[in-house]
Parts: structure tokens; C-alpha cells; sequence
């Protein structure tokens, strides 16, 4: 039996990124750079008006006030998306909107709200300074900078930046397939009638969810039964599939077939058992270097050894380097067992007062009991070595469920 700490070491030590591949930029968000981008061009490409005014010379209209406007003769309208015609010399200003090219000659523009139009005129009533309400070509961007890293989380700016760069297409991680094999002969599909002795395959549904969540893309395998025959045959067809998760089969019942089959298949089986609760029959290995979790059977065992060991090795094949979930730094409500010699991982829902975060356990902490991991939002990390959690203790709480931070129900 090795420790936590171990497993997700050793496991993280098989797992490199996935080749990219290029997509689209409206298939892009959220996905991983695997290329460094640089800009080819000047963004704005070229200067241009920040406002609807007029472009003038600073040396004509500086001391232009609301008392004593200066007076210059208007040469055209430059609407954006137009190329002016006429250089602005002495005396004379264009008419020009946001957008549009600056024309040469001017480097100053003034605003519509500061101006009065009058036969072919326009009285300036008001000088900021120069330059003002011009953006200058490259002013955001400038040829051959490096504009986005690898590694980068796409988010809606990022995209917008390769837009505006021209990159209609960038390389990015390739998403893991991930295939999904429930192994139990008491298993049944969701939509069927249970006979007796029969419960629904949920972790199947569970762990697609976790997966697509985490950016994979689920593959659900039919349910294998547990003979060794079936079993293997299933593992090797799953192995396919750039990552395999299994579930059930891995503990030492009559009809735990998995540890088997791996060996069968002559997967290199990195260990089995971690000094946890839940969770510790899971088995790790590789097959043709593909990573294979035999996860536990039970329902919140094997959603606990996806957050702690499957969804980093996820998200480092997706190209990221944050791998694990954030952790806060909490009190625990009340006195609570645990397994000394174990890493206890106890469901927990969180309360903020004055800044702090006390830790309660959201009930009936048996491995069997999913809707004790539906109520809470974290997982309290009990020390292996404690033979009990005391209340108000300091512990750290994996946070699972993102969304408690990712929003507020009030208003800004
Ligand atoms: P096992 O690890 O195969 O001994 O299974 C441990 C427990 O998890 C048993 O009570 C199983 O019925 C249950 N279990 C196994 N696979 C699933 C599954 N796919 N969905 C829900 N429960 C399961
Ligand atoms: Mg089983």
C-alpha cells in the first residue's frame, strides 16, 4: 500500500501532453496553447480616430477655447472603413468617426461635443493636448510580439486577440478520449427495470460527467461482466481509448477480476492500494503507455480517485500546468473518527464567517453514499496519521465543486 502523496506522484510521472492539433478559433475557448503566437502585423494596423470629431494639427487649434474658437475649413468626412483623400494642412481639419484612418498631416483629434459646424467650417471651442483621441498603429499590438504563451487557457480575450492577429486557426492539446468500462454482474442501465439483486450503473454517468467537465471526451463502454474472460477482453478492447478508467473489480472479492485481466494483457501495473479512505483499493498502470485507472467500485470511491488522480493526469494530457483543485485552509466543525494509518477524505460543506471557513461534514461518511459528495462542495484532508479529526482543528479542503467560487449570489 503506498501513500497518496506516491500515487499522484507516480502517476503523474507517466502522463505527458497530448500532440495538438489545430482548431478553429470558435472551437478554441477553453482549450490549451500548444504553440507560442506571435503577431504578424501592427494592431490597430494603422492610426486611427478613438472618437467621432475632427482630425486637425495641434499647432493650429492649442489655444482654441470655448470664448475663442479657432476656425478651420473642413476638407471631407472620413467614415471608418474609408481612406482619406486629402492631407490636412494649415488651417483645414477632416470630418472623421471612430475607426477611421487618421489622415496624413493630422495627429490630433477633436471631439464632436467640442466643435460647432458652420459652411464648410468648423469652430474648434477646446484643446486638451496633442495627440489626444488619436490610437496610434500598433498601440496594442506590435509586429513580432510574442502575444499569447503556450500553456495559455484560452479565455474570450485570448480569442479575440488571435482574431484580430489574423490566426484563424491555432494549435492546441488535443482532447483525451477517455474510455469508461463498468465492470459488475449486479449492474443494469439506467433505463431499465432492476431485478432482484440488480442497482443501476451510475458511476458510468458520474465519471462521464467528471471527465467532459475536466475538457475529455467520455467514452462509455458497455458493461462487462465479471468473468476474467470478459473482463480482459473488455480492458483490451477500452485500451484503444488514450486513457482508460474502469470501475468495480479491483478489491480482493471472489469476483475482482481486474488485477487479473491487467496482468493477462501484460499491462505494467504501477501499484494497487493507496493508504486511503475512500478509495483505496484503486490500481494504476500502463498499457502500450497508455494510463489505465482501475478505480474502485463504489460510487463516491471512485469519484474521489478522479479528482485526486485521474483529473490531473487529465489535465496535464490537455496541456495544463495548474493540475490539482484549489485547497482553503479551514476549521473543522466537529469532532469526527477516522482510520489512523489512512488519508481520510471527508465530504464537507463549507460556511465564511469573518474570513474564516469552517468545515462540516455533510454526513454519513460510507463510500456507498453518494449524496453525501452531492451535498458537499469540498473534501476535508485528514492526515493519515490522526486517529481523529477534533473539532477546530486546522485542515485543508480540497475544493471540488468550482462554482461556489466561480460565483456570488449578490449583485456587484
Ligand atoms: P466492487 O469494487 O466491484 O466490489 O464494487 C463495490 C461496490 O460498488 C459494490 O456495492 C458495487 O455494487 C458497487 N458498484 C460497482 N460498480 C458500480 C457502478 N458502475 N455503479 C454503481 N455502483 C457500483
Ligand atoms: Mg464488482
Amino acid at each position: 500500500m503506498i501513500s497518496v502523496h506516491d500515487a499522484v506522484t507516480m502517476i503523474l510521472e507517466t502522463i505527458t501532453p497530448q500532440a495538438g492539433e489545430r482548431v478553429g478559433l470558435l472551437e478554441a475557448g477553453g482549450r490549451i496553447l500548444a504553440e507560442e503566437i506571435r503577431s504578424e502585423r501592427e494592431v490597430p494596423p494603422f492610426a486611427n480616430s478613438a472618437m467621432d470629431g475632427y482630425a486637425v494639427r495641434w499647432d493650429d487649434i492649442q489655444h482654441a477655447t470655448a470664448t475663442d474658437p479657432t476656425s478651420l475649413s473642413v476638407l471631407e468626412v472620413i467614415q471608418a472603413g474609408a481612406v482619406p483623400i486629402q492631407a490636412v494642412m494649415i488651417g483645414t481639419a477632416s470630418k472623421i468617426m471612430t475607426g477611421a484612418v487618421m489622415p496624413h498631416g493630422a495627429d490630433t483629434v477633436v471631439r464632436i461635443e467640442d466643435t460647432e459646424e458652420y459652411e464648410g467650417h468648423v469652430r474648434i471651442k477646446r484643446s486638451e493636448f496633442s495627440g489626444t483621441h488619436v490610437r496610434a498603429s500598433g498601440e496594442d499590438i506590435h509586429r513580432g510580439q510574442v502575444v499569447l504563451d503556450k500553456g495559455r487557457v484560452l479565455r474570450p480575450a485570448d480569442i479575440g486577440l488571435l482574431a484580430s492577429v489574423g490566426r484563424s486557426l491555432v494549435l492546441v492539446h488535443q482532447r483525451p478520449r477517455v474510455a469508461i468500462l463498468s465492470t459488475g454482474n449486479e449492474l443494469a442501465e439506467v433505463d431499465e427495470a432492476l431485478r432482484p439483486g440488480q442497482i443501476v450503473n451510475s458511476n458510468a454517468y458520474t465519471l462521464a460527467a467528471a471527465v467532459r467537465e475536466v475538457g475529455g471526451i467520455p467514452v462509455p463502454l458497455v458493461i462487462a461482466r465479471d468473468t476474467l474472460a470478459e473482463i480482459r477482453a473488455a480492458l483490451g478492447e477500452a485500451a484503444r481509448h488514450d486513457v482508460v478508467l474502469s470501475t468495480g473489480g479491483v478489491s480482493v472479492g471472489d469476483f475482482d477480476f481486474v488485477k487479473a485481466a491487467m496482468d493477462e494483457l501484460g499491462m505494467h501495473r504501477l501499484f494497487w492500494q493507496v493508504a486511503q479512505r475512500p478509495g483505496k483499493p484503486l490500481t494504476f498502470g500502463l498499457l502500450r503507455e497508455r494510463p489505465y485507472f482501475g478505480l474502485p467500485g463504489n460510487p463516491v470511491s471512485a469519484l474521489v480517485c478522479f479528482y485526486l488522480y485521474v483529473r490531473p493526469a487529465l489535465r496535464r494530457m490537455m496541456g495544463h500546468t495548474k493540475l490539482f483543485p484549489p485547497v482553503v485552509s479551514a476549521t473543522v466543525g466537529e469532532d469526527l473518527p477516522k482510520a489512523k494509518g489512512l488519508t481520510e477524505f471527508v465530504r464537507c460543506r463549507l460556511t465564511l464567517k469573518d474570513g474564516h471557513y469552517t468545515a462540516h461534514s455533510t454526513g454519513t461518511q460510507s463510500s456507498g453514499v453518494l449524496s453525501s459528495l452531492s451535498l458537499g462542495e469540498g473534501l476535508m484532508i485528514g492526515p493519515a496519521e490522526y486517529p481523529l479529526l477534533p473539532k477546530g482543528m486546522h485542515i485543508k479542503v480540497l475544493i471540488l465543486d468550482g462554482d461556489e467560487f466561480a460565483g456570488s449570489d449578490a449583485p456587484f
